[in-house]
C-alpha cells in the first residue's frame, strides 16, 4: 500500500480551480518531485494534500486512511507534516521557541521532546549556534534549515517540503538537496517535494511528477522525464514555438 495516495484530486480558490483530477502515490522511503512552472498548482497540490485547502476533492488517503476534511493538526499527528514555501517560521520567536513549537501537539513529555530537539541540533549545528537568537534575524539558508528542523520535531513519517531551495544561494542549495537526500537515507523518511530547481531534483528523486496549468502533464523516473522533454514542459515553452537561427529552442520573456 502507498503511503500518500491520492485520486482525482482537485483543489482551488473560490471560482478558481488550481488543480484538476490529479493521480499520485508516494511509496514509502520515497523521494518524489513534484514540478512546474510558476502557478502550475504546486503549492495548491502540496495543500491539498496536507488537508488545508478546504475546497479540495476527491480522494486522498495517508497511511490508508482518509485525508480530506479532516483538521491539518490531526493530519501531523499521524505523520503527515507540510514545511510551507516562504519559511513561515516564527520571527519574533527564538530559534529555541520556533522548534518547541514543531513539537506542539505531538502529547510527547518534555525529556522526549528535549532528546528529539538535541538530536535536530546536531544534525543543524547552525540552529545550535543561534540557538537563542530571533527566527527572524537568521540568514534565508538558516531559517529554511529552521522550518524543515521545525517540520522533523513533529517527528513526520512523510515530509511535504514546498519549494525548501527558493531563494537560497546555489552553495546552500546543493546542501539542501544533500539533506534532503540525508533525511530519507539516515531517517527513513518519504519526501514529497516541490522544486523549481529541475535538474537537481531529478539528480535526488525517484520519481517525479510535472504539473502544468493545474493538471499532471507527465510523471515518471527522472531518466524517464528527462527524455520526453521534461524542460520543454517545464519552462512553459509551447509546442509551436518555432527554433531560433541557431536551431534552439528560445524560452519565452
Ligand atoms: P509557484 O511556484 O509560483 O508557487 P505553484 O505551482 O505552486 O506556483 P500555486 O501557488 O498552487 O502554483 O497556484 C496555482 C494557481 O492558483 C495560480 O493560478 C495562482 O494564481 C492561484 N492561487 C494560488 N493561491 C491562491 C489564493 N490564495 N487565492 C486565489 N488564487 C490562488
Amino acid at each position: 500500500m502507498a503511503l500518500l495516495e491520492a485520486h482525482a484530486l482537485t483543489a482551488g480558490y473560490g471560482p478558481i480551480v488550481a488543480l484538476r483530477d490529479l493521480d499520485l502515490t508516494v511509496e514509502p522511503g520515497e523521494i518524489v518531485a513534484l514540478l512546474g512552472a510558476n502557478g502550475a498548482g504546486k503549492t495548491t497540490t502540496l495543500m491539498a494534500l496536507a488537508g488545508m485547502n478546504r475546497q479540495a476533492t476527491g480522494r486522498v488517503t495517508f497511511k490508508g486512511e482518509e485525508v480530506l476534511g479532516h483538521a491539518p493538526e490531526a493530519l501531523v499527528s499521524r505523520g503527515l507534516c507540510l514545511v510551507p514555501e516562504g519559511r513561515r517560521i516564527f520571527g519574533r520567536l527564538s530559534v529555541a521557541e520556533n522548534l518547541l513549537m514543531g513539537a506542539a501537539g505531538g502529547g510527547r513529555k518534555g525529556p522526549e521532546v528535549a532528546a528529539d530537539r538535541d538530536r535536530l541540533l546536531a544534525r543543524f549545528p547552525v540552529l545550535e549556534r543561534r540557538y537563542e537568537a530571533l527566527a527572524s534575524e537568521l540568514s534565508g539558508g538558516e531559517q529554511q534549515q529552521l522550518a524543515i528542523a521545525r517540520g522533523l520535531m513533529a517527528r513526520p513519517t512523510l515530509l511535504l517540503l514546498d519549494e525548501p531551495s527558493l531563494g537560497l544561494a546555489p552553495k546552500l542549495i546543493a546542501a539542501m538537496f544533500e539533506l534532503i537526500a540525508e533525511l530519507r537515507r539516515d531517517d527513513g523518511m518519504t519526501i514529497l517535494v516541490v522544486e523549481q530547481n529541475v535538474h537537481q531534483a531529478l539528480d535526488v528523486c525517484d520519481r517525479g511528477y510535472v504539473l502544468r496549468s493545474g493538471r499532471c502533464e507527465m510523471q515518471g523516473t527522472p531518466a524517464e522525464l528527462r527524455r520526453r522533454g521534461l524542460e520543454r514542459a517545464y519552462l512553459g515553452i509551447p509546442d509551436e514555438m518555432p527554433p531560433s537561427s541557431d536551431g534552439r529552442e528560445v524560452a519565452k520573456a
